[in-house]
């Protein structure tokens, strides 16, 4: 079993919540718009917007900008491919710069240099890695100065704080923020995402791109004669205003995701316990080094990675993670740098720019991480990889 099996009980208990609900409603229904209130009210932020995945959410909200084709999205290589996919999708030009190799974040350094260096880069996507939030005060100051945007890949962020205490997605910072509920992330709606912003504009934007591009709530109309008859506006009538898309959530899936976030906050203190936990046991441990532990107390804690030198290890990676999978331990690597897929390689990225992912892809292994995972199991994996490291 993986690091994400026993997200399973909890999907069981949403799942009959929303055969209850399905049972109950139309497939129209009010739960998009509870969950929406629920996710908002959540983060801190004026609004949010359900779509079917975080996928379809970081592509709207690219499009939502209406940025010049061409022009650069920065992003971290150290992220799922979404992260930069969605600026290919939306016609725009990824651009990779190096992680924090202590936060695993995109270098704030880096990032100011990028931004003040270039007048093509006109948005920016930080990906809060592993849970922990990249902080972006400062680059925001940076990135309002020169009209760049900021959109957060916050997937692995929901119910995560910056350093200041403030929750992930109220969007003091950024644009928009887009969250996953893909069913690996903490809480889920089977499949799904939200977009949160505090911006209205791009709010009405958003509700129209997620369906077809048709008029939302009081939208103007193009054509007002067509619209109404003797000053009212037709019942019937819709306007296809730009070309949209089918990115909409259902009813099942919202009331899921209802339900699911009233555990948010318990998952995550469980995970909390855990990440520390590890911290403690890893501690010691040479050539095994456990990594943001910073953030332990503001971390979403989507994951546990921790960093092996296997340059000194008698042991290979891939022979690791085969013998402890044997072990009923699974592990994984987060994640293979975006710029070294033979699709992106095909695009012309080289990695001259990444020394710092390329050297943490090399030496990063992603063990165990669920609110169930006992003491006893944290014990026995130590003692196994104590084993195998020897
Ligand atoms: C899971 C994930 C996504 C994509 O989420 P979906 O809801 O599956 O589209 C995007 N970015 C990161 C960092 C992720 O981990």
């Amino acid at each position: 079993m993986n690091s994400y099996g026993k997200q399973s009980t909890n999907l069981r208990d949403a799942l009959v919540v929303g055969w209850q609900v399905w049972r109950k409603s139309l497939t129209q229904g009010p739960k998009i718009q509870e969950f929406e209130s629920a996710v908002a009210k959540k983060v801190g932020a004026k609004y949010a917007v359900a779509v079917s995945s975080a996928t379809a959410g970081l592509h709207l909200a690219l499009l939502a900008l209406e940025l010049e084709p061409n022009s650069e999205v920065a992003t971290s290589p150290i992220s799922f491919l979404s992260s930069s996919n969605a600026a290919l999708y939306a016609g725009l030009k990824p651009r990779f710069i190096d992680i924090d190799p202590e936060t695993l974040n995109i270098s704030i350094t880096k990032t100011l240099q990028a931004i003040s260096e270039s007048d093509s880069i006109k948005a920016l996507i930080p990906v809060h890695m592993a849970g922990s939030a990249c902080e972006l005060e400062e680059l925001s100051k940076a990135a309002k100065a020169k009209g760049v945007a900021i959109i957060e890949d916050a997937a692995h962020a929901l119910g995560g704080h910056y350093s200041n205490g403030q929750p992930v997605g109220n969007c003091a910072f950024s644009d928009m923020t887009v969250f996953s509920f893909h069913p690996v992330k903490s809480v889920t709606t089977g499949e799904g995402g939200v977009i949160t912003t505090n911006r209205e504009d791009l709010y009405r934007k958003l509700l129209r791109l997620r369906s077809h591009g048709i008029n939302q709530l009081d939208d103007p109309l193009v054509d007002p004669i067509l619209g109404f008859t003797d000053g009212k506006k037709n019942l019937w009538y819709h306007e296809m205003q730009e070309l949209g898309f089918h990115y909409r959530l259902s009813e099942i899936q919202a009331a899921l995701g209802v339900s699911q976030l009233k555990k948010l906050d318990k998952f995550i203190s469980k995970r909390r316990k855990i990440a520390k936990n590890y911290d403690l046991l890893f501690k010691d441990f040479p050539g095994v080094y456990p990594i943001q532990t910073h953030a332990r107390d503001v971390s979403a804690h989507h994951i546990y990675i921790l960093r092996i030198d296997f340059s000194k290890k008698s042991i290979s990676r891939h022979e690791l993670m085969t013998r402890l999978r044997s072990a009923g331990i699974g592990t994984q690597v987060h994640y293979r740098p975006i710029p070294t897929q033979p699709y992106y390689q095909a695009l012309g990225y080289t990695m001259s720019n990444i020394p710092e992912a390329l050297d943490y892809y090399a030496t990063c292994l992603t063990i165990p991480l669920h609110p169930k995972i006992t003491k006893r199991k944290q014990r026995r994996i130590l003692r196994e990889m104590c084993q195998l490291l020897a």
